[in-house]
């Protein structure tokens, strides 16, 4: 399994439609200050169902519809699809490619689709859940994160991965249990 392309209409600085394919292994996105190297990871996040204007950067969740700029009007709605190839079915669907579509207005709420259905933000996150994507199971590190990572003690480091391999809210309630 891995992420084959990802379509970015409406979305942030992607006035037009944009289609980015991926091939297997490692991508690098490179480009200057402002291109909108950290609004396609956003997509990402948002596409597979990111509920948190935070986690977005942005104060409110319309805030990834194009606001506009001096030389084009905002749009109404935001669009993103992400293909995912499935031809070791490591997600439960009987297809070799899923795409996975959220739209939003901005006068209402999200809409999702599963290969062109209609699906329910729970069906996204039941389709990922078990292939290590998707609802706090892929690993986003942010910018200016990893300056803090190769800077921190051993112990900071350390509960950086165990949060990252998802023991550390594991270990916060062990603790939590010893105290009783
Ligand atoms: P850096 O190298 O500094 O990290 P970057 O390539 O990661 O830059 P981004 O943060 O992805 O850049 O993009 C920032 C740009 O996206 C800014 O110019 C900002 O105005 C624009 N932007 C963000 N949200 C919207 C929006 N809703 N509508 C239009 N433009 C937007
Ligand atoms: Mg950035």
């Amino acid at each position: 399994m891995y992420l084959k392309s990802l379509t970015l209409r409406g979305f942030k600085s992607f006035a037009s439609a944009t289609t980015l394919n991926f091939e297997p292994g490692i991508t690098c996105v490179v480009g200057p200050n402002g291109s909108g190297k950290s609004n396609v990871v956003d997509a990402l996040s948002w596409v597979m169902g990111e509920q948190g204007a935070k986690s977005l950067r942005g104060g409110k969740m319309e805030d990834v519809i194009f606001a506009g700029t001096s030389g084009r009007a905002p749009l109404g709605r935001a669009e993103v699809a992400l293909t995912i190839d499935n031809t070791d079915g490591a997600l439960p669907i009987d297809y070799t490619e899923v795409t996975i579509s959220r739209t939003m207005f901005r006068n209402g709420g999200s809409e999702y689709a599963i290969n062109g259905s209609a699906a329910r933000l729970m069906d996204v996150q039941d389709l990922l859940s078990d292939s290590g994507i998707g609802r706090e199971m892929h690993v986003i590190v942010g910018q200016g994160q990893l300056d803090g990572i190769l800077q921190a003690t051993p112990e900071g480091r350390r509960g950086f991965i165990e949060e990252a391999a998802g023991v550390l809210k594991h270990r916060k309630r062990k603790e939590k249990a010893l105290r009783k």
